[in-house]
């Protein structure tokens, strides 16, 4: 295998969120096996979007979880900057090259013109999208109104017929009826890229070797492939990941609880077990085994294990998860970490003896009523194994 160089490209839009750290999981442990790089790249090309505090959010609740990179804003490396941003004239450089090569056009239509368009197309119950009125414009008078300063946005030039089609490291082989792919803004008029130029570009020009990201962005594929293509550049590999999934099977999102990485430290999870349960949404490991540190994970997780259907987030399970990886805690370890939550100043004699009656409290299974009502014994060793099962919610059927 070629270098292996991995990233993963948060858009600074607000916390870190639970969901995304999943998929930054599966790039570390990728990374770690194949003896790679891991690259943070900050993707605020959407700058009405940006909150304040979001890179430091990704800066500490990756760090508290343990996860680690070599290249990135803070870090430097060799491709710096790592903030999209900082690196606007490159995307107007590929863009115009696009323009150049009859990949994509400049288009004149205004806001108000594309807002009429949309409610027009709305009204007609049809696909909202580009109608490509300036893709017809001749393109000697569309370099002329660009020279003349006139505002306008690049967009791509998407073939009118015909098929493309990517084989995904997760969901295998998949096509796209081209007809059905808009002409998609790759340029702003305000100088600024679309994601879908800055992600292609940046992951070229840093060598990305694999780009895994959420399947939500599956459906932008053909247009990254056909900027592949105008460039001749190579497809990087790319795996798609099921994404995390709220209970009621939509994208998990703060409607159904807390989301943000933070929260989760304030409420007394550990680190080792959002990993543990993270890794286990999405990827099946094959065995019965599911308690996993970090170390393991690297060992065992494999990228043809990862699943194509979303994985349901389940607060009972990461519960569960919380208090077999509490037991598992070095008593002095566990004392450090419980001093944060109290005042400072606190007795450490106090809290290095509540650690025991701590640790006793988290016993994973839980007492008989968990058990299955059909399973009478009381104390065999399967007893036991059944109600630790029991108590982790993907095995109540087993039990
Ligand atoms: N900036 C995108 C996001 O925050 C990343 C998509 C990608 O990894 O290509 O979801």
């Amino acid at each position: 295998m070629t270098d292996v160089r991995v990233r993963f490209a948060p858009s600074p839009t607000g916390e870190l969120h639970i969901g995304s750290v999943r998929t930054t999981l599966y790039n570390f442990l990728f990374a770690r096996q194949n003896k790679g790089t891991l690259i943070l790249r900050i993707e605020d090309t959407d700058q009405e979007r940006l909150v304040p505090g979001a890179i430091d959010s990704v800066y500490d609740g990756l760090h508290w979880l343990g996860i680690r990179w070599e290249e990135g804003p803070r870090e430097g490396g060799p491709f710096a900057p790592y903030v999209q941003s900082e690196r606007l004239p490159l995307y107007r450089e590929h863009a115009e090259a696009l323009v150049a090569m009859d990949a994509a056009y400049p288009c004149f239509c205004t806001k108000e013109r594309l807002a009429q368009m949309r409610e027009e197309q709305q009204a007609r119950k049809e696909i909202t999208r580009y109608d490509r009125v300036c893709r017809r414009i001749a393109p000697a008078e569309a370099r002329q109104r660009v020279d003349d300063g006139e505002p306008h946005t690049i967009r791509l030039k998407v073939p009118e017929t015909g098929t493309i089609a990517y084989h995904d490291l997760v969901h295998d082989d998949v096509k796209w009826e081209l007809k059905d792919v808009e002409d998609s803004i790759l340029l702003k008029s305000d100088g600024f890229p679309t994601y879908h130029l800055a992600v292609v570009v940046d992951d070229h020009v840093m060598r990305i070797s694999h780009v895994f990201r959420g399947d939500d962005w599956l459906p932008s594929l053909p247009k990254h492939l056909l900027i592949y293509q105008a460039f001749k550049w190579q497809v990087p590999e790319h795996a798609h990941f099921p994404n995390v999934l709220g209970p009621d099977h939509k994208k998990l999102s703060k409607r159904h609880g807390a989301t943000a990485v933070r929260e989760f430290r304030d409420q007394g999870y550990i680190p080792e077990a959002i990993v543990n349960f993270l890794a286990l949404i999405g990827w099946a490991p094959g065995t019965e085994e599911e308690v996993f540190t970090m170390e393991q994970l690297i060992q065992k997780w494999r990228l043809d294990q990862v699943q194509k259907a979303g994985g349901v987030w389940d607060k009972e399970r990461l519960d569960w998860f919380n208090r077999v990886h509490i037991r598992m805690l070095d008593d002095d370890d566990m004392a450090e970490r419980l001093a944060a939550f109290l005042p400072a100043g606190a007795s450490r004699d106090v809290i290095s003896s509540s650690v025991p009656l701590i640790k006793e409290r988290s016993r994973p299974w839980p007492t008989r009523v968990r058990c299955s009502s059909s399973f009478s014994s009381t104390s065999s060793s399967t007893r036991r194994s059944c109600c630790w099962r029991s108590a982790s919610p993907r095995r109540y059927a087993s039990c």
